[in-house]
């Protein structure tokens, strides 16, 4: 089964993170079941907890600090965060941008759903924020990894072409987080769709996956 990696993150121990291609299966944005076998084989592979907490993304900024597992999916909001072992957190995309983060220090793990509308409602600095005041992190600890998305030359907007992966970056760097602490996978979502999937190529309800646990 194919499932990409961050350098950044591989090193770790007490993480396990990941990054699913169209090998994995699709996962469905709206009424994802943990059930559903894209999702249960993904998580399955990397051997986590099936105890895994998503989001009902609306492409806002809204945060969630998840402290049990109660619910599979959590309503309106596009990050979590967490320090609780075997309680995955899942992004799920086709073009966004999927964030994984991670405090070694602290021992918090976090997940972003970044597009265009989320990066200004501000998801990335909201998910920061929740490091500072609820586990006292330290950006300058915080280690980045963001996953495939639509490249500059994909992505017209109202006759621009805009970049995403650059807002993102830009906006970690604006938070304090180190430059050599993020790693891009600089791969193309719309280029590479035997790989991923791409709302813009197409894929209107199919979306892959990134996941990180405290483990
Ligand atoms: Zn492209």
């Amino acid at each position: 089964m194919n499932v990409f990696r961050f350098e950044k993150l591989l090193g770790f121990r007490d993480i396990a993170h990941g990054v699913s291609t169209k090998d994995v299966g699709t996962m469905k944005n709206e009424d994802s079941t943990v059930s559903q076998s894209g999702i249960k084989r993904f998580l399955k592979f990397l051997n986590l907890s099936e105890e895994a907490v998503c989001m009902k993304q609306v492409h806002g900024g809204d945060v969630a600090v998840v402290k049990d597992k109660i619910d599979f999916q959590i309503s309106s909001v596009d990050g979590l965060i967490t320090n609780i072992k075997n309680i995955p957190l899942l992004v799920f995309v086709a073009d966004c941008l999927p964030i994984l983060f991670y405090d070694p220090r602290k021992g918090v793990v976090g997940v972003g759903h970044a597009g265009r509308k989320g990066l200004q409602s501000g998801v990335i600095k909201n998910i920061i924020e929740k490091y500072k005041s609820e586990f006292g992190s330290s950006p300058e600890d915080i280690i980045v990894g963001i996953g495939p998305g639509i490249e500059k030359k994909c992505y017209k907007v109202d006759g621009e072409l805009l970049d995403i992966r650059e807002i993102a970056n830009e906006q970690l760097l604006s938070e304090d987080i180190k430059n050599e602490n993020i790693e891009n996978m600089d791969i193309c979502t719309k280029c590479n769709m035997d790989k991923f999937y791409s709302y813009r190529g197409g894929d209107k309800d199919d979306r892959f996956a990134a996941v990180i646990s405290m483990i």
